[in-house]
């Protein structure tokens, strides 16, 4: 047998999977061949096969570094009840712990070493390798090693000298679902990786329905608690902007009855331990929590992620969110946002973490590298088209080259590729601009269109005009000598009486009170736009002035036209003020007593009949029961992704119980029986 059919039999006898998917093959291969390897693929795309794998096919034992200590106990356990012999050397074990485990190895009893990268530099743990036979190094999160990332562990650069300090060097696998140009080769670099077999899988998770809703702060915790609500099955994470927030939603949360617990990095180790724990078995429904909560968490049948605040790039963005369905099973990543979001967002990026290993000069670079991380991901919450290919774009997989393109994202928010805004000539041509946008609304599209799995997809895209505004506006920062904020305009448009604009004589601009009647909430996006489009430029720092953009001189000729697109989500009552709706909620309100895309909606189509949803159940119910008896999370048991294929198929011989996807020979020797019993009993 080649190694490379071993590896699908150990697939199928460990895990119970069928084949490799895609990218994973590739992976494998390369490991099997004697190759250093990077694999770049997305959450849940299945990393963790790709060197679990060839661990029970290569001799002596894979080290596998790994960022988090509780990772490391739930893949132990996940392997333990696959049948494979696993372990973990970390700081919350004694020298003595430590010694057992390693000579455990030492004898060849275990085929995967989990080890922090902490302990990397520790002499005694160096001397215990000397003693090992090593064929394989896994790095997982192997982007920790890159400076360039948010997740930079300084601990992530022992790697490189543990690696090379060895006299037969191991194979190298590194693994991340960071994929950009820079992070890659830094990767390359710092783990001095040998001519590695790169592996960059697509990054769609199609399983995911993708939303993206613009709310008032007030509007957000209605959001959360009614679509908690209409799930109760379902398990979730809401990611909160600060400690405060995720204190607060669980809170709330609890007070309507729901099982909800706040994570975040300033609670007791043993608090969060707690929380983590109680979420991941299954006895908290929701986890509010920073983006400190997440990588050490391996649940597979998360069914929503919902976030409460606009992350800071699309890499965190996609990285969080994609903890949902990580069983493949379809699920539902909402993102609400709102323009104070992207203020605070700012104000952190300015305000910057200092990082003692960077000069002043690389400090700045790295913070205009953020901004323009910052700036896409301002683009994907405005953005009308697909948001599952705006994704896509941003990672490079169309139309670009790959990774992050520098001359295609830009500051103002919005790759070049987006067609979100100002698309003058077409959609508004012949419309007569007044002072009240709701009022020329125009329809440029009304029939469901692209993926059919994102918000974007399932709305209607409204154009609305609003050259008049947007005239208005450019005039009013020349009024103002560019030399004041986004509110000081509005204030002066809307003609305000306020200490701030009399005593400085702004009421003497010609601008002045031009825009009484329209909305503080239209102005600000008209000006939040317009510097998107590089009409305006809003400068950075913690007081931002609106100054003239490179195409500010288009507003005065007499044939500039502008436009806001925007989407109406599907179930909002045709007619309602676009950009009302999205600043006054009230199209989203009516979603959710309506037919209900806003709660509803994709992600959450999984279709087994009723007598298999209920069979469904009763597997679930068995599943917690085992767990509990076991002290491991659920989702080690059976993913959900197995249990609704076990409820469809009904297997009542461990034959045809080892075709359910995800039953391997050793989970069918723990618990083949038990779940046979509870699908006889319901067949009688
Ligand atoms: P990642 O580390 O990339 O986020 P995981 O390794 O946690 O992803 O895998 C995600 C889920 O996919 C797990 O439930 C895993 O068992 C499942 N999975 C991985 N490979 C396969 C495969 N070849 N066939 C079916 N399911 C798979």
């Amino acid at each position: 047998m080649t190694p490379v059919d071993q590896a699908l039999d150990a697939l199928h006898t460990y895990f119970g999977y069928d084949s490799f998917r895609l990218g994973q093959d590739r992976v494998v291969d390369a490991i099997l061949t004697g190759h250093d390897s990077l694999a770049v693929m997305p959450t849940g795309a299945g990393k963790s096969i790709c060197y679990q794998v060839p661990a029970t096919v290569l001799p002596g034992v894979t080290i596998v570094i790994s960022p988090l200590v509780s990772l490391m106990r739930d893949q132990v356990d996940a392997l333990d009840d696959a049948g494979i012999a696993a372990a973990f050397v970390n700081s919350t074990q004694s020298t003595e712990e430590q010694r057992a485990v390693i000579s455990q190895a030492a004898q060849g009893s275990l085929r995967l070493l989990y080890v922090a990268p902490e302990r990397l530099s520790a002499p005694s743990f160096r001397g215990l390798c000397e003693h090992l036979q090593i064929s394989m190094i896994a790095v997982d999160e192997a982007h920790c090693v890159s400076q360039w990332g948010q997740d930079f562990r300084p601990s992530y650069l022992d790697i490189g000298g543990f690696i090379e300090g060895f006299v037969r060097r191991p194979i190298v696998a590194a693994f991340t679902a960071t994929a950009t140009e820079q992070v890659r080769a830094d990767i390359v670099r710092m783990l001095n990786l040998h001519d590695p077999v790169m592996t960059v899988t697509g990054f769609d998770r199609p399983n995911l329905f993708l939303d993206v809703i613009r709310l008032s702060t007030k509007q957000k915790s209605e959001w959360i608690s009614r679509y908690v609500h209409e799930h109760a099955d379902d398990s979730g994470i809401v990611y909160c902007a600060t400690r405060k927030e995720t204190d607060a939603v669980a809170q709330e949360l609890r007070r309507e009855g729901v099982t909800a617990a706040a994570f975040h990095a300033g609670l007791q180790p043993e608090e969060r331990a707690r929380a983590q724990r109680a979420f991941v078995n299954d006895e908290v429904q929701v986890v509010a929590a920073t983006n400190a909560f997440g990588m050490g968490i391996d649940k597979s049948n998360v069914r929503f992620v919902i976030h409460h605040n606009m992350p800071e790039s699309i890499e965190a963005y996609y990285q969080e969110a994609g903890r949902a369905g990580r069983d493949g099973e379809p699920a539902r990543c909402t993102l609400l946002w709102n323009e104070s979001d992207i203020v605070t967002r700012r104000r952190l990026l300015d305000m910057g973490n200092a990082n003692d290993r960077l000069s002043a000069e690389e400090s700045e670079f790295v913070r205009s590298h953020r901004r323009r991380l910052l700036g896409a991901m301002i683009g994907y919450c405005r953005t009308a088209d697909c948001l599952h290919e705006y994704i896509l774009r941003y990672f490079g997989e169309q139309g670009g080259d790959t990774a992050i393109n520098d001359s295609a994202v830009s500051v103002g928010g919005v790759d070049d590729t987006e067609k979100n805004t100002g698309n003058i000539g077409n959609a508004s041509d012949g419309i007569t601009a007044s002072g009240n946008p709701s009022q020329v609304e125009t329809a440029v599209n009304d029939a469901p269109t692209g993926c059919g799995n994102c918000s974007n997809c399932l709305g209607t895209v409204k154009s609305v005009d609003v050259t008049d505004i947007a005239r208005m506006v450019s005039r009013c920062v020349h009024d103002v000598g560019q030399n004041f904020g986004a509110g000081m305009l509005v204030r002066v448009l809307r003609g305000s009486q306020s200490q701030d604009v009399l005593k400085r004589g702004l009421d003497r601009c010609p601008s002045y009170g031009k825009l009484r009647d329209t909305s503080e909430a239209v102005i600000r996006d008209v000006i939040n736009q317009m510097s998107v489009d590089d009409y305006l430029l809003i400068t950075e720092g913690r007081l931002p002035l609106v100054k003239f953009g490179n195409l500010a001189v288009r507003t005065v000729a007499p044939d500039f036209r502008y436009a806001i697109t925007s989407v109406i989500r599907k179930g909002d009552a045709p007619g309602s003020s676009v950009l009302g709706a999205s600043d006054d909620g009230h199209g989203q309100r009516r979603t959710r007593s309506g037919a209900g895309a806003s709660t509803n909606g994709g992600g959450q189509n999984v279709t087994l009949d009723p007598a298999d949803e209920e069979m469904f159940q009763d597997l679930r119910e068995l599943r917690t029961q085992i767990a509990r008896e076991i002290g491991k999370p659920p989702y080690i048991v059976f993913s959900d992704k197995t249990l609704r294929d076990m409820a469809q198929r009904r297997p009542l011989d461990e034959e045809s119980m080892l075709e359910v996807n995800g039953v391997g020979e050793h989970k069918l020797e723990l618990y083949g029986q038990r779940f046979i019993e509870v699908i006889a009993s319901a067949e009688d």
